[in-house]
C-alpha cells in the first residue's frame, strides 16, 4: 500500500487504474479506523480492481464547540489497518491541500438534511456534502462505500450524487457491531466503562421497536415510544431523537409501510451515538 498526501497523486493513480480497464473503489473516512471501516474496505476490495481510501478529519463538518480538535487520531495504526484491509492507495491530505484558501463554495442538500443530525448539528451536512463532492471529483468515476451506521449521511450522499450526476456508484454497507451489539464508532473511545456498558441499549431499543412492527404495529408514534421507553431504562443514555421514517427520504410515514428506517441518537456521557435499523413492511 502506498500513502500519498496530494490530490495530483490520487488523480494519477485512479486515472491509470481506469485506463487499464480497472474499476476503482473508494472509502472516505476521518480515520481512527476500526473494523467498521475495514468492512467497507473489504467490500471495495471484493468488488473493485483498485481500492483508494482517505483519512481526513474534515473541519467543515464540525460545528463550533464540537470535537474537531479532540477527534481521535492515530495515522500509524490507520495505515496498518488500511493495508491489512486491502487498500492500495491511502490519501492523507493536510487541511491546506484540501482547502488552500477560504471555502466560498459549498454543496447543500436540502430537505433530507432538515431533521435529525442536520437539525442537531447545523452546517454538518453541508460540510459532509462539500468534502465528499470534492473527494469524488478527485478520485473520479468509482464505487464509493459508506456505512449504514450513518444512515442519514448515506441518504444525503446518494441524493447529492444523483442530483449532480456524479459518476459515482454509492454503496451502503451494513453496520459493524461489537459482540454486545454496540455499533462500532471512532467516538466510542470517549465512553467511560459505565457508559460503555450502558451504550448497547441503543441496539436493543431499536430491536424492540422492530419487534413491534413485526408484530403488526403500523403507528410510527407507538413504535418510537417503545424505543424511547427501552432507552430510558439506562439513565446514562440520554435520548436525543427516535424516528420511524421512510428509508429513502427520511419523511414521516403513517402508516408504517414499505422501506422503513428506525433512527436513534443519544448522548452517552461525552459523545453522541447514532444507530438505526432497516425494516421492510409489504403493502
Ligand atoms: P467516519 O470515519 O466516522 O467518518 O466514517 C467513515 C465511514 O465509515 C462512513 O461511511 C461511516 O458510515 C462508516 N462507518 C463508521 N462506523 C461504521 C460501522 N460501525 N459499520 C459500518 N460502517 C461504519
Amino acid at each position: 500500500m502506498q500513502t500519498v498526501t496530494t490530490i495530483a497523486e490520487v488523480r494519477a493513480f485512479a486515472e491509470e487504474a481506469r485506463a487499464g480497464g480497472g474499476a476503482v473503489g473508494f472509502v472516505p473516512t476521518m480515520g481512527y479506523l476500526h473494523e467498521g471501516h475495514a468492512s467497507l474496505m473489504a467490500a471495495a476490495r471484493a468488488e473493485c480492481d483498485r481500492v483508494v481510501a482517505s483519512v481526513f478529519v474534515n473541519p467543515l463538518q464540525f460545528g463550533a464547540g464540537e470535537d474537531l480538535g479532540a477527534y481521535p487520531r492515530d495515522i500509524e495504526r490507520d495505515t496498518a489497518l488500511a493495508a491489512a484491509a486491502g487498500v492500495d492507495l491511502l490519501f492523507v491530505p493536510g487541511a491546506a491541500e484540501m482547502y488552500p484558501g477560504a471555502v466560498v463554495t459549498s454543496v447543500r442538500v436540502a430537505e433530507i438534511t432538515d431533521r435529525f443530525e442536520g437539525a442537531t448539528r447545523p452546517g454538518h451536512f453541508a460540510g459532509v456534502a462539500t468534502v465528499v463532492a470534492k473527494l469524488f471529483a478527485i478520485v473520479g468515476p468509482c464505487s464509493a462505500y459508506f456505512g449504514e451506521k450513518d444512515w442519514q449521511q448515506v441518504c444525503v450522499v446518494r441524493r447529492m450524487a444523483a442530483d449532480l450526476s456524479l459518476p459515482v456508484r454509492v454503496v451502503a454497507c451494513p453496520t459493524s457491531r461489537e459482540p454486545d451489539g454496540l455499533a462500532r464508532s471512532s467516538r466510542n473511545v470517549y465512553l467511560t466503562d459505565d457508559e460503555r456498558s450502558a451504550a448497547p441499549v441503543l441496539r436493543r431499543a431499536l430491536q424492540a421497536g422492530a419487534d413491534l412492527v413485526a408484530a403488526g404495529v403500523r403507528d410510527a408514534a407507538r413504535v418510537e415510544a417503545r424505543v424511547a421507553e427501552a432507552v430510558a431504562t439506562e439513565p446514562l443514555v440520554v435520548l436525543d431523537y427516535v424516528a420511524a421514517v421512510s428509508a429513502d427520504t427520511l419523511a414521516p410515514l403513517d402508516p408504517l409501510v414499505g422501506e422503513i428506517r428506525l433512527l436513534v441518537a443519544a448522548r452517552v456521557g461525552r459523545p453522541r451515538l447514532l444507530d438505526n435499523i432497516g425494516l421492510t413492511v409489504p403493502a
